[in-house]
């Protein structure tokens, strides 16, 4: 099936690459991604050492309890990602896999 691809203004086409996991062995939980993401698709969780989630402020600034081991960023709400790839582009961990949707049936 042919991938989504949205013609621009200048005529060009483009084909947005929708962010589709974060690989948690590498993500450091900087919390970068989330500050360039205006969409309300991402959201950082603690790691427990039994593999619990919880949730915690995505503000590196802000005290949290330490009941986590480690700080992860998830893709909590997919559906509303426009595919702009800026989490991808300002990740230092190189943490994000992206993908084209399908094109609609016509
Ligand atoms: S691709 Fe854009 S909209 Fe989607 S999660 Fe990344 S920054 Fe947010
Ligand atoms: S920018 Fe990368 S390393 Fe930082 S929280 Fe996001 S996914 Fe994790």
């Amino acid at each position: 099936m042919a991938a989504f691809t949205i013609t621009l203004p200048s005529g060009k086409s483009w084909t947005p690459q929708y962010a589709a996991s974060i690989n948690e062995e590498k993500c450091i939980g900087c919390g970068r991604c989330f500050k360039v993401c205006g969409r309300d698709v991402l959201q950082l969780v603690g790691l427990t050492e039994d593999g619990e989630r919880i949730g915690v402020s995505a503000d590196p600034e802000d005290d949290d309890d330490e009941e986590y081991e480690k700080k992860v960023m998830t893709i909590a709400n997919p559906e509303n990602c426009v595919g702009c790839e800026a989490c991808m582009k300002i990740c230092p961990k190189k943490c994000y896999t992206h993908a084209a949707a399908d094109a609609p049936l016509a």
